[in-house]
């Protein structure tokens, strides 16, 4: 733990929370009340959306995967992350999805945070995800479907469960070992979990379906005589060029809602329709400008691919933490001379001290 007799980024030193911290953080908070914490920063940037710098991330394909940076600020803060996606990893004993972020302040540029953000996007996209279902979903919808039981898998379950009240879980991998984890890990959840055979099954009697697989192609996870009227689709997988989860004909026949639609175009299950398909903003719901679910026959689809926004709300979450429970370290990352113009001076009077 670090000392907190002195401000945080007092000396300029960065605070750094590392894997290990963040987990004492989600430990001390608790997993679900800070799922519920993400989803209250998250509303509040959603609904002032407008004041972002919003750009479509920059990523670098390869054959194996995508490294990605995500940038925005609202003119207060400045928030990036890093993050990669590569679907064979697992195979090697490696993360999909590793990631980490830094927080800095606008007005002078310096760096105020920088975390790992591995761990934390599974929590952010899982409480985006319960978010968006909170204004889509059927009302009093209990029952979810999870296809991919991967490392989001159960962040999944826990925001919807904390969020918006999902008490049955049907849980389908074509690696049945992955569901296995999953079912032995929320245990002590209070979801009642069914363990399936098949995502037709897995879907049976669900409210929403999440769709949470990594394959580097345009797979087809859910075919359209899969998804009956009313069903909330939360399609996680999707977010790469090139890399989809969902039959065309079920977006054809669902009411798509997006993060930031430039970077959905590009990246989201909406890549397989016309670029002027039209699509709604998530955030335009949230602030009452467009109607999410109108009618309980409706297929509405949360097409997610991950925004730079929800990050930097995850960030603003996190700095916001440290205080509290100083679980950080300091990092000293940023030279600063006494004399802001003598940068030189300073390796000058480091080597007569080591001398
Ligand atoms: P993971 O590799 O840990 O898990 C993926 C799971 O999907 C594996 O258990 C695998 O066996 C299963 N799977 C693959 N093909 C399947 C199929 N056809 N049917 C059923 N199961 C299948 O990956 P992860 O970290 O859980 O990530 C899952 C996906 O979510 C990835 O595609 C990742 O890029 C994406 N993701 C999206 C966001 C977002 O904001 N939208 C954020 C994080 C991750």
């Amino acid at each position: 733990m670090a000392m907190l007799d002195k401000p945080i980024n007092e000396l300029n030193l960065v605070p750094f929370v590392s894997v290990d911290d963040m987990m004492k953080i989600i430990l001390e908070i608790g997993v679900e009340n800070v799922l519920v914490g993400l989803c209250e920063y998250l509303e509040e940037d959603f609904r002032r959306w407008d004041l972002f710098d919003k750009t479509p991330r920059i990523a670098s394909h390869s054959n194996e995967g995508v490294i990605e940076l995500m940038p925005t600020s609202d003119g207060h803060d400045y928030g990036f992350k890093y993050v990669n996606g590569h679907p064979k990893n697992t195979k090697d004993g490696l993360q999909t999805v590793t990631a980490f972020g830094v927080l800095a302040d606008v007005d002078t540029g310096y760096p105020v945070m920088l975390t790992e953000m591995t761990i934390l996007t599974a929590l952010r996209t899982a409480a985006t995800s319960a978010m968006a279902a909170k204004y889509l979903m059927p009302k009093g919808s209990k029952t979810m479907a999870m296809i991919g039981n991967g490392a989001q898998s159960e962040f999944q379950a826990l925001a919807f469960k904390a969020i918006c009240g999902i008490t049955d879980l049907r849980l389908y991998d074509i690696d049945s070992s992955a569901t296995d984890r999953c079912i032995k890990n929320l245990s002590n959840s209070g979801l009642k979990m069914v363990k399936c055979d098949s995502e037709q099954s897995a879907v049976e009697g669900a409210e929403i379906i999440t769709t949470v697989t990594a394959d580097k192609q345009y797979a087809t996870i859910l075919t359209d005589n899969m998804v009956g009227a009313g069903v909330h689709i939360n399609a996680i997988g999707g977010d790469c060029p090139g890399k989809t989860e969902l039959h065309k004909d079920i977006l054809l026949r669902s009411d798509i809602f997006v993060e930031y639609t430039p970077q959905t175009r590009i990246e989201g299950e909406i890549q397989q329709l016309d670029d002027d398909y039209p699509v709604k903003e998530l955030w335009q719901v949230m602030t009452g400008e467009v109607e999410g679910r109108t009618n309980d026959k409706q297929i509405t689809l949360f097409d997610s691919v991950g925004f730079a926004i929800e990050d930097f709300s995850a960030l603003r979450y996190i700095r916001d933490q440290l205080q509290k429970t100083g679980h950080f370290t300091n990092l000293d990352m940023l030279a600063d001379p006494d004399d802001p113009r003598d940068l030189y001076g300073m390796i000058l009077r480091a080597e007569k001290n080591l001398s």
